[in-house]
């Protein structure tokens, strides 16, 4: 496939406009203009459009393939959420529009949204209150990682400088610890998968903030000990910190606010019905106990006796802006909206069907791939290649066969604690025929593993291109085209 660049024909115009007939005025001072032209690709109109189309359908994507992504719920999200954002009344909003003064009613309806969606997440949750502010996943750790040390500090807690974070935390959990000014230590995992107490209780003292737990975790289990971990951080001072991103295997069913958590994050993006990758848009709200409810971040949005709504400012302890505005408005609106369409009994069909999900392709494939933790799961399951590694095949090479057989990779080599992880979440967006026709193709490549494992070797082989250099393209990226000397 040919690069934009390599198609321009000089001279070739997507569209020309005529002479104009007035006096042509430059405002932008010559110093500031280019001395030569752009040099930018020149194509027909239909050149580009083909150019991009076809390009996109190179794309593997939830909308074309499954992808059993794990961790990041890659689940397919109704088109009917998307177009409710798309409205004018909300997509054309500007920010600064006034809340109430001066045509306020603008902006009463997105004012609305806000509250609304944070009132329902509050109560799915189990906490006092939320702030929808955050713009990711990791934005509602650094947030919440904030809050537990303002909180510290306003009891005059100036020693409590450490987050404890389990060894199989997502990478972002000690990131977003760490840029809050916290020192982290790991505690270990015992050999179910669950928190090693022994150990929680070793690094526990006068000087932890905190502990950030996933719950469920990453491999996709449910610690049956939270309860006793959330009293064991409490007892010695510290706060409970829950990583909500696995919300969907346990939402209608349990409110981790019940369950002893002080603060706790999820991702809209994830659980809530907007796409993601490629990088966003995200959107990360916090909810909090009742006594984290003073430092949250400004703005707030607050309901008005008279049922107008506003952004309040004034909380002397908040820990101030963490976001421009109010968050990705159009990530909130689309969680808004699935939040209405499902309702109580469709976010319990929701938690039903990806643990059930799970649990099939756990079932299907337990004979095929070994399992470091073999107990049911939540809404993921994780394998390990190490039985097919063994015959030289690698989690890599299981990942790659995946992409010529139409199926987007699991996420391979996560959680860290598992060797040669394979962490499969079907997600509950799908059907019992695409599991099957998944674990089929996860029950071929177990198959080829055992008797052809160099085949394996080189797939990709139906893609645009191969296998590549993974570690040169992300260590000496080559960002532009050699330019061509004139
Ligand atoms: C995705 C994820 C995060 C980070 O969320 P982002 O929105 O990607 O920043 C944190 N923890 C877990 C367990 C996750 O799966």
């Amino acid at each position: 496939m040919k690069l934009i660049f390599e198609k321009s024909k000089p001279g070739r115009r997507g569209s020309s406009l005529p002479k104009p007939s007035v006096p042509v005025v430059d405002r932008i001072p010559a110093h500031l203009r280019r001395n030569q032209p752009a040099e930018l690709p020149e194509l027909s109109e239909q050149e580009v459009i083909r150019h991009f189309i076809n390009l996109s359908r190179k794309n593997m994507g939830v909308d074309t393939n499954f992808y059993p992504l794990g961790s990041c719920t890659m689940k397919y999200n109704p088109k009917f959420h998307e177009r409710l954002a798309a409205l004018p009344g909300f997509a054309e909003l500007h920010p600064l529009l006034p809340q109430l003064r001066h045509g306020g009613q603008l902006t009463q309806g997105a004012l609305a949204v806000v509250y609304e969606a944070q009132s329902i997440l509050a109560e799915l949750l189990g906490f006092a209150e939320c702030t929808m502010q955050p713009l990711a996943g990791a934005h509602g750790e650094l947030t919440g990682a904030m809050l537990i040390a303002a909180y510290h500090r306003s009891r005059g807690d100036a020693k409590r400088k450490i987050m404890l974070i389990p060894d199989a935390a997502h990478g972002t959990n000690p990131a977003s610890a760490a840029v809050a000014g916290f020192r982290c230590e790991v505690v270990r995992s015992d050999a179910d998968g669950n928190v090693d107490l022994e150990d929680l209780r070793a690094k526990l003292n006068d000087e932890v903030a905190g502990l950030m737990l996933t719950c469920p975790n990453t491999l996709g289990l449910f610690d049956p000990n939270v309860k006793t971990i959330c009293e064991l951080v409490h007892a010695a001072g510290a706060l409970a910190y829950c990583d909500g991103a696995n919300f969907n295997a346990i939402i209608g069913r349990l409110r981790p606010g019940d369950l002893g958590f002080d603060v706790m994050h999820v991702n809209l993006h994830k659980t809530f019905a907007t796409p993601h990758g490629g990088g966003g848009p995200g959107s990360g709200p916090v909810g909090v106990a009742e006594k984290l409810v003073p430092f949250l971040p400004v703005s707030r949005v607050a309901k008005r006796a008279d049922g107008t709504y506003s952004l309040e400012y004034t909380f002397p302890e908040s820990i101030g802006y963490i976001a421009p505005f109010y968050g990705n408005f159009g990530v909130i609106l689309k969680a808004y909206a699935y939040m209405l369409t499902l309702g109580r009994e469709g976010f319990r069909r929701v938690s039903a069907h990806a643990v059930l999900n799970a649990n099939y392709v756990r079932a299907r494939l337990a004979g095929a791939y070994r399992q470091k933790y073999d107990r049911p799961c939540m809404h993921e399951c994780v394998f390990s290649a190490s039985g097919q590694a063994e015959k030289g095949v690698h989690a890599l090479d299981i990942a790659k066969g995946l992409i010529d057989r139409g199926f987007h990779p699991p996420t391979m080599y996560f959680p860290l604690i598992v060797p040669e992880a394979l962490m499969i979440e079907p997600t509950e967006t799908e059907s019992k025929e695409t599991l099957d026709a998944f674990v089929d193709a996860m029950l071929e490549l177990a198959e080829l593993a055992e008797t052809h494992p160099e085949k394996l070797h080189q797939a990709p082989v139906t893609t645009p291109v191969g296998r590549l250099d993974e570690t040169a393209a992300a260590r000496k990226p080559r960002l532009s085209e050699p330019v061509a000397e004139k």
